[in-house]
């Protein structure tokens, strides 16, 4: 089978961490956050997680070169050599430019873009609340946890994620706009980009997800 590559584009808090997890159980392929990539390395006290640090929490990007060093990295793991799911990847032009001479030629790649309004963004991403343990996500209106401050998968702390603030939130749906929407164009003249409407019920929007995903398959 050769290579493919699935790339979820789409704003902060369109839903793409949770629909990535499923796809990528529905169709065996790993699940590759560059944002969760980000935070292990926080976590780890490394010296790029010092680094991405400042920017993540203010809501801006990282650099494209920290970024790229890291992703590749991780993309060149076995697990990849059949493909993988990008999950907060590209979200410059130049990162998009970057994986494409990367990859090699016959890679089928199908880019998923999530779409939802802005005023349902910033209540989902205020209402956040992720496990400290296992990463799983909780919503305070949509889906509450059981016991109050407990994830229900693994019973770990919940907490706001600090680029979860509300100032934050905002700033980073700016920099969405302002430098990773206008992958949409660059990726639809390609005839890679097929649209999702991301404001439906979690399972619906899965749905549409696979269908254009298996699009890819015939690519
Ligand atoms: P996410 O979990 O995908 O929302 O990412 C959290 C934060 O990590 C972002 O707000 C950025 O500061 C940083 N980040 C993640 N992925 C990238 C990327 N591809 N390029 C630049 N910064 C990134």
């Amino acid at each position: 089978m050769s290579r493919r590559v699935l790339i979820l584009l789409g704003p902060p808090g369109a839903g793409k961490g949770t629909q990535a997890s499923r796809l990528c159980a529905e169709l065996g392929l790993p699940h590759v956050s560059t944002g969760d990539l980000f935070r292990a390395h926080r976590a780890q006290g490394t010296d790029l997680g010092r680094r991405a640090q400042e920017f993540m929490d203010s809501g801006r990007l990282v650099p494209d070169d920290l970024v790229l060093d890291m992703l590749f990295e991780r993309v060149a793991q076995p697990d990849c050599v059949r493909g993988f799911l990008l999950d907060g990847f590209p979200r410059t032009l130049p990162q998009a430019e970057a994986l494409e001479k990367r990859l090699p030629t016959g890679t089928a790649v199908r880019v998923l873009d999530l779409r939802v309004a802005d005023a349902a963004l910033l209540e989902r991403l205020t209402g956040r609340r992720t496990c400290r343990q296992c990463g799983n996500i909780h919503h305070v209106q949509n889906s509450p946890p059981k016991i109050a401050g407990r994830c229900d998968r693994c019973g770990g702390e919940l907490y706001t994620r600090s680029d979860d603030e509300a100032a934050t939130v905002a700033k980073r749906l700016a920099v969405y706009r302002e430098q990773t929407q206008p992958l949409q164009g660059w990726y639809a003249r390609k005839g890679l980009l097929s649209e999702v409407d991301g404001e439906r019920a979690p399972d619906e929007v899965f749905r549409s997800l696979r269908t254009a995903a298996a699009g890819m398959e015939a690519a």
